[in-house]
């Protein structure tokens, strides 16, 4: 499946937030949107050659515009697939936005993210396309699958000695969503219910995603 291949900073500049999408430098003072750089070449703007013009107020339409790329960044899904999801989220009962940013949490990779194996959501991908993840005790190579309550995922035990997966859970200070439960050192996670919206803790107005689409 096509992803984003391009500089992934500047995405964070244009949304104007920490999107946590390169691993270990996003904790450090490297990230550009870090609100502890002080450095005056810090670029906290929006990218581009008119990207400090880009700092004052926008439509309405901006806001909803710019809360779906927001979304969609951070979870690393093109366009269409992300359409895809929100019309599946909006034919479920319930509340559309909540069914959205629980089918994009369900996400094999972003489980693999939240256990802390990979320092962002594409080395989290990585990790799962490579195979190096089970599903209840079978390997699952696609990265959008989706979990389902009482579904334990596994990272191979021959993965569990890998210099990255080591590093990430030693020096990042992730924890573990309630939603998931951590075992086996923290190499298996059980899905323990479906993450209620207050568990999510992404900053996405996922009502302005839903404005947006239903325009
Ligand atoms: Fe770059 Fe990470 Fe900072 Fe985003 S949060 S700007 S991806 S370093």
């Amino acid at each position: 499946m096509a992803r984003y291949t391009g500089p992934v900073c500047r995405l964070c500049r244009r949304e104007r937030v920490k999107l946590y999408l390169k691993g270990e430098r996003c904790y450090s003072l490297k990230c550009p949107v870090s609100e502890q750089v002080t450095d005056r070449h810090a670029r906290a703007y929006p990218p581009g050659e008119h990207g400090r013009d880009r700092m004052r107020q926008g439509s309405e339409y901006l806001g909803q515009l710019r809360e779906k790329q927001k979304a969609r960044r951070i979870y690393g899904l093109l366009e269409k697939q992300f359409r895809n999801l929100y019309d599946e989220a909006n034919h479920k009962p319930g509340i559309t936005g909540t069914n959205l940013l629980q089918f994009l949490e369900l996400r094999l990779d972003n489980v693999s993210y939240r256990a802390g194996w990979g320092a962002s959501r594409s080395q989290a991908r990585q990790f799962v396309r490579h195979g190096h993840v089970q599903v209840n005790g079978k390997r699952v190579t696609i990265p959008s699958y989706r979990v389902r309550e009482g579904d334990v995922v596994t990272l191979k035990s021959s993965t569990r000695e890998n210099f990255h997966v080591r590093r990430n859970l030693d020096t990042l200070d992730r924890s573990v969503p309630a939603w998931l439960e951590s075992a086996e050192g923290g190499f298996q996670m059980a899905v323990r219910s479906i993450p209620l919206r207050e568990q999510i803790d992404e900053p996405v107005h996922e009502q302005l995603i839903v404005e947006l689409y239903s325009k």
